[in-house]
């Protein structure tokens, strides 16, 4: 049967190198908010947030009201920070309801949440969003006057923290994260100026965590450094969190010249014998397709690298008892056939293991701790 297997020793390694870092490399040790969005990066958001919590980190961030609400019901009682600003009011009163810290980045998000402090006679715990330059969420890091005006007359609402986040700390160039960087201080500079009570400032992602540790201000956001997937050095030896298991159903013997698989791409040179695991790109499985290329050039070098492991015939493997056997034939929906000519040591309902990163894993698929 196949899951997702998530080794706890590996995971705990990981959140004690990333607390350990960020003690090195500060006076005060900046907060740890662990970002637990999308189902915990596919960990499992509540297994995950509890082995989280067993190691000390008692603060999370999400992006939807239903992942901080079944936190809520899966009985943690740990600080949540709602990192979507919403405007919807029906949304701020179940945020509010469930006590979690809210994000403001909108003059019509402010005013929603003072609107419904007032009803419900209650203070509202908030994080004010920046936008310095991501475009998504957050005022305007140029319109400070405006913004010190707006937060003045706002009544009902405690600032526990203001925050950016980053467009491109993942790249190997650094200049616009220190723009941005440059940009936030500005504004937090003014505002505390002018007497602006803005609690805790973040702007790091893992990324910036790792990269740039003067940026680590109050607290850092850290996601996918928990998982060791992180596209910049991994300088903390991070291990890789995740694999798919499945087993061989079938073990079977193809003619010389036979065809496998879809598209008729491979023809067997000689007699060949092969396992078969039904798993497959459905599952996840082989998707690396980066969800957030929208350049031309950024595509052009995707589509490059595609042809180049054409070119190179890039084989996929599996690990089959601790070996590693090739992949042949195009990757199915929910199939892959083993190459194991010659093999005496693979049998029916052998496990197989395979490389993926746990956020693309489909999530009816089982999450496995062990
Ligand atoms: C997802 C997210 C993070 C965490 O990013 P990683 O690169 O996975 O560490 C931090 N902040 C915000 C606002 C996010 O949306």
């Amino acid at each position: 049967m196949k899951a997702l297997v998530i080794k706890k020793e590996d995971l705990k390694h990981n959140i004690e190198a990333i607390k350990q870092y960020a003690k090195q490399n500060a006076e005060k040790a900046p907060t740890i908010i662990a970002v637990i969005k999308s189902n915990g990066y596919g960990l499992g958001m509540i297994d995950y947030a509890n082995i989280l919590m067993d190691q000390g980190i008692n603060f999370f961030a999400v992006s939807t009201v239903e992942e901080a609400v079944s936190l809520r019901k899966a009985g943690i009682k740990e600080k949540i920070l709602m990192l979507s600003s919403t405007s919807i009011e029906e949304e701020i009163r179940e945020l509010i309801e469930n006590n979690i810290i809210l994000t403001i980045g909108s003059k019509e998000a402010g005013q929603a949440v003072e609107k419904i402090a007032k009803e419900q006679n209650k203070v509202v715990n908030v994080h004010i969003a920046i936008d310095t330059g991501f475009g998504r969420y957050g005022f305007l890091y140029q319109e400070k006057e405006e913004l010190y005006e707006f937060l003045k007359g706002l009544q009902g609402i405690k600032i526990e923290g203001i925050f950016t986040h980053f467009s491109l700390a993942f790249f190997n160039k650094n200049e616009w994260t220190k723009e941005q960087f440059r940009r936030f201080k500005e504004i937090v500079g003014y505002l505390k100026e002018q007497k602006i009570s803005v609690g805790i400032a973040h702007c790091s992602n893992s990324s910036a965590f790792l990269k740039f540790p003067e940026m680590n201000l109050d607290a850092v956001r850290i996601g996918s450094a928990f998982l060791g997937r992180i596209s910049v050095e991994n300088r903390i030896g991070l291990k890789k969190i995740g694999y798919l298991k499945s087993n061989i159903t079938e073990i079977r013997t193809l003619p010389k010249g036979w065809n496998i698989g879809y598209s008729n791409i491979y023809q067997t040179k000689e007699e060949k014998k092969v396992a078969i695991a039904p798993v497959g790109y459905a599952d996840g499985f082989h998707v690396k397709v980066f969800p957030d290329m929208f350049r031309f050039r950024d595509k052009v070098r995707y589509l490059v690298n595609n042809l180049k492991s054409f070119l190179k015939k890039e084989v996929l493997t599996v690990k089959i008892n601790k070996k590693t056997y090739p992949i042949i034939g195009r990757l199915g929906m929910y199939h892959i056939t083993i190459d194991i000519t010659d093999q005496d040591d693979v049998h029916i309902g052998d496990e197989v293991q395979l490389e993926i990163s746990p956020i693309y894993v489909d999530s009816n698929i089982r999450r496995e701790y062990q």
